[in-house]
């Protein structure tokens, strides 16, 4: 399984474009978004660096920072708060 970044299940394109907390169990992209409103994630992103709980997170569901990163961009929730 490489083709991570592609992987997109209707809650992912829903979640794209307005807030939404559906998740399809096995969509890697939906454990990519769900781990980009985690508190490990905040506070690896606040800190500027991966510390041991977000990396144990990373390895759980078996993602990389940069697909995590991508999800965080493209989740409706996290914009539209201006
Ligand atoms: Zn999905």
């Amino acid at each position: 399984m490489t083709e991570v970044e592609t992987a997109m299940c209707q809650d992912c394109l829903t979640a794209a474009v307005k807030s939404h907390h559906g998740f399809k169990s096995g969509c890697s992209g939906c454990a990519a978004r769900a781990a980009g409103r985690s508190p490990e994630f905040a506070r690896a992103r606040a800190a500027g660096k991966q510390d041991r709980g977000y990396q144990t997170l990373l390895t759980t569901l078996g993602l990389t920072h940069e697909s995590v990163k991508a999800a965080h961009a493209a989740d409706a929730m996290n914009r539209s708060k201006a």
